[in-house]
């Protein structure tokens, strides 16, 4: 066996670890996090803070019982805070000292931070990313205590989404703000104008197209770059994540064009023995192989596979990222996956597009609502580069039957050959991803 050593405990850092212990027994195996908790669900945090969730507990998996069952040592509060490649040892701090450990392999799982914009007038008492269980606890007890009426959101990505349909759920008069011109940049432009046209019908006051410039009084008044302004109790900080890379690029291994860690198809960083997964690096897109950084919990997982494969002399490619995402914003459910047309004009591409408006089933069966279907494709041989769904019901069973076609590389032609399962509370006898694929198909050059 060997010492194997990981740093970042959660996401990408505990399924490692989970995974190497499936295949190997002998290996000892350390986990440092910087943080009082391992294995949580970040992606369970904004339904904790809305009580969906009702018990802190179930989002947290109890460290006993980790080191139980996959027989890893784990340092909590513990950050690493350098390597020394030629010594194969790290540095870490923890509150009695600073140490070293050696390494035979070392995995860098040290995910993202929240990346949060400097402004003027900035109160930290009322103002909260959401990134770490302290966050959380933060926003939870800052609700309680405070009792806000207003909450700014700021940043209209998926995060910014999950807190304002929670903090609405909590009674709480939401104002999203983002400075891009539109919501949920992951999808095209047409297709978040239907979740922008839900948020207005939930009374969510959505401001586009600005961004803060400066806050006086005390934090609660948010003065925006057009001179406008905006009245909150509580502003959430959804503005994004950065890759944690310093560990990296302090030890001088390579960081790729996004500015995350470089690693090739077996997750090894630009030194065959340090290993890197998750948020912090970057991979390549499944489709065009263009440079991408996917913050998501799937990449990590898969990831995490590919490791310990590795490390058990199984050599697994990762063959890249799709970047399939969902969301649930009140009734809607929105999801995409591969390319959208902004990360297709910026990879040089050219491509067609064809949306469609149809029903999640049939119309005489209770409960059939608007479904929203869109593909990005080839003009010429009708390889799909990516799809988008918006609706109320059965959104996420064509965004997956989408993610598989793409996967498997079929094409816009393919989709009408598709024999998607119907009964009338299911579907239609053509399934709305077959229509599109009619429609798709009849636009290829
Ligand atoms: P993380 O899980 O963030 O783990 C990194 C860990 O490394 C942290 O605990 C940190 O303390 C530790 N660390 C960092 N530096 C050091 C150091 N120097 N020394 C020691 N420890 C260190 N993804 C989805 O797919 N679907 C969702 O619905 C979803 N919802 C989310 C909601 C929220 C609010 C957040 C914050 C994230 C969500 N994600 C979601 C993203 C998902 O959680 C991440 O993609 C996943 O956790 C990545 O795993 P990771 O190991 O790279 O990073």
């Amino acid at each position: 066996g060997q010492k194997i050593i990981i740093v970042g405990g959660v996401g990408g850092g505990a399924t490692v670890a989970a995974q190497i212990r499936r295949k190997d027994k002998e290996s000892q195996i350390i986990i440092f996090d910087k943080g009082d908790h391992i294995a949580f669900s970040n992606c369970g945090m904004p339904y904790y803070i809305g009580e969906v969730v009702k018990e802190r507990d179930d989002l947290l998996v109890p460290t006993d019982t980790f080191i139980d069952k996959y027989d890893v040592t784990i340092r909590t509060n513990c950050e690493v805070t350098g390597i020394n490649r030629s010594t194969k040892q790290i540095h870490y701090k923890s509150d009695a000292g600073t140490y070293e450990e050696t390494y035979d392999k070392l995995i860098l799982s040290p995910g993202a931070s929240a990346s949060i914009p400097t402004v003027e007038g900035m109160k930290e008492s009322c103002m909260f990313p959401l990134h770490t269980i302290p966050d959380m606890d933060d926003i939870y007890s800052y609700i309680k205590k405070e009792q806000p009426k207003t909450v700014a959101i700021v940043g209209a990505g998926f995060i910014g989404l999950e807190m304002v349909e929670n903090l609405h759920a909590l009674g709480l008069d939401c104002t999203i703000i983002d400075r891009s011109d539109q919501v949920m940049k992951l999808v095209d432009k047409n297709m978040a104008a239907i979740v922008e046209d839900h948020l207005e019908e939930k009374d969510v006051t959505l401001i586009l197209d600005d961004g803060m410039e400066s806050y006086s009084d005390d934090g609660k008044t948010i003065h925006l770059n057009s001179g406008d302004t905006v009245q909150a109790d509580m502003t959430i900080l959804a503005t994004g994540v950065k890759p944690n890379t310093s560990l990296a690029s302090d030890a001088s291994l390579k960081l790729g064009s996004t500015g995350a860690i470089a690693v090739n198809d077996y997750m090894q960083t630009t030194d065959p023995n340090i290993y890197a997964l998750g948020d912090a690096i970057e991979t390549k897109g499944l489709i065009i192989e263009e440079p991408r950084h996917v913050a998501l919990a799937w990449p990590a997982h898969r990831q995490a596979f590919i490791i310990a494969s590795h490390l058990n002399g199984e050599a697994i490619a990762y063959k890249g990222t799709m970047g399939s995402a969902i969301l649930k914003i009140f009734d809607l459910t929105v999801g995409a996956t591969g390319n959208n047309s902004t990360s297709l004009k910026q990879s040089g591409y050219t491509f067609k597009e064809a949306t469609l408006q149809s029903y999640s089933h049939t119309g005489y069966y209770p409960g059939s609502d608007k479904l929203w279907l869109k593909v990005l494709f080839d003009e010429n041989t009708g390889q799909l580069y990516g799809a988008h769904v918006v609706g109320f019901d059965g959104a996420d069973k064509r965004l997956a039957v989408l993610t598989t076609a793409i996967k498997a590389k079929l094409t816009v032609a393919d989709l009408p050959e598709l024999e998607l399962a119907y009964a009338p509370p299911y579907s239609s006898a053509k399934d709305p991803v077959n229509i599109l694929g009619y429609k798709a198909s009849s636009m290829l050059d």
